[in-house]
């Protein structure tokens, strides 16, 4: 379910991280009768395995012989879809305090609060973050004509946006922007691009029908006062230095990961991951749990597979938060009607 804003919310468990071991802790929780709030800062779920390597192929996840790292992501969707997670994409999970009731409210950079008594951070390698062109007055425009990503399309309408980067994102957005800007340019260092073939294609229609003003150069200086782009500056080889206008710009300079946030939290850590307890995946705050990636223990694997372990008794830990008067039954998932019932399997 996409989120529709800034807004508050109450749910039995704050997942911070929707990539494969976030996404199958939704499933975990679920079984035991647990709702799942889901925090990405990216637009999508999968983390590692959606943006990092979709199209390679997994061989070590057990049972299944091979699986593309966008295959596992969609059937770890499929597997949570009963459960009807709500997902809040594009929000960096900024602050966690502990209120008077013993719950924990989880506001996002945008400003939608969570309360919940139990927070699971499954952030693996970190928060995805864009990187940034190495640009003098940077800082002067970032946010106020300068963006990495779209968060909402309207914010573009009437503009005349520059895109610059070759990759997925950069022709993405020049496709889809398209139709509400009032002009675009694509800049990019050459011109090859690293995009599908048909994004790559229709980028290219727009081209020829005048739609988008296509440069090819490096981005050597930006030009505008108090904050409002005017232009930039390119350089390439043949035409030396020219200057492209724009009002608005999109960077799309592929991301990195960084811890973020999560270190402020006030949680024991070890070389940047978080320690837990290996019998329940607690860490030093009693309520806030860390699996995955992300979480250090003596011998850990950073393995998808260690992820999916953790994230079962990590839920049957959470359990007695959520639930403190009702007693967990260990079940199987072959015997158990009631389980059945929630997946609608007979
Ligand atoms: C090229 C490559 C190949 C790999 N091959 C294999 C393989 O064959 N087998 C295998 O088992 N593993 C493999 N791995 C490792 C595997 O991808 C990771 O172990 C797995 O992705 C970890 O899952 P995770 O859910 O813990 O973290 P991630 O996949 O890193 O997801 C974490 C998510 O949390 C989000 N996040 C973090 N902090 C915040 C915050 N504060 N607010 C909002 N969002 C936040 C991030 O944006 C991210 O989307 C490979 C990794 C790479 C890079």
């Amino acid at each position: 379910m996409p989120d529709a804003g800034v807004q508050s919310h109450k749910t039995d468990v704050i997942i911070v991280g929707g990539g494969p071991v976030g996404l199958f802790a939704v499933f975990e929780l679920g079984l035991l009768g647990l709702s799942a709030h889901v925090l990405d800062i990216l637009d999508r779920p999968g983390g590692q395995c959606a943006e990092l390597y979709p199209e390679k192929v997994i061989l070590d996840i057990p049972s299944r012989l091979k699986i593309t790292g966008q295959e596992l992501v969609n059937d770890l969707m499929s597997q949570i879809e009963p459960f009807h997670p709500t997902f809040h994409f594009q929000q960096m999970a900024e602050r966690l305090e502990k209120l008077e009731n013993g719950h924990w409210r989880l506001v996002t950079d945008v400003g939608t609060a969570i309360e919940a008594p139990v927070v699971v951070i499954a952030g693996g390698g970190g928060s995805f973050m864009p990187k940034k062109p190495k640009l003098e007055r940077l800082d002067e425009f970032e946010g106020k004509s300068l963006f990495y990503s779209v968060r909402k399309m309207e914010q573009f309408r009437g503009k005349n946006v520059l895109i610059a980067g070759g990759g997925d994102s950069a022709l993405d957005w020049t496709v889809n922007l398209n139709p509400v800007v009032s002009g675009m340019s694509l800049v990019h260092r050459r011109n090859e691009f690293r995009g599908m073939q048909a994004t790559v294609d229709q980028m290219y229609a727009l081209v020829n029908a005048g739609k988008v003003n296509l440069a090819i150069g490096d981005i050597v200086k930006l030009n505008g006062e108090n904050g409002q782009l005017r232009s930039v500056t390119l350089k390439s080889t043949e035409k030396g230095e020219f200057d492209v206008a724009c009002d608005t710009m999109l960077a799309f300079y592929g991301l990195t990961m960084k811890l973020g946030p999560i270190a402020d939290w006030g949680i024991n850590m070890e070389n940047n991951r978080v320690q837990v307890s290996t019998e329940s995946f607690e860490t030093s705050s009693p309520g806030i749990f860390c699996i995955g990636d992300m979480c250090h223990y003596p011998g850990k694997l950073k393995l998808i597979l260690s992820g999916f372990h953790e994230s079962a008794l990590m839920a049957h830990a959470c359990f007695h938060y959520a639930r403190p008067n009702q007693k967990l039954r260990f079940e199987h998932t072959t015997s158990s009607s009631a389980i059945q019932a929630k997946l609608g399997v007979s």
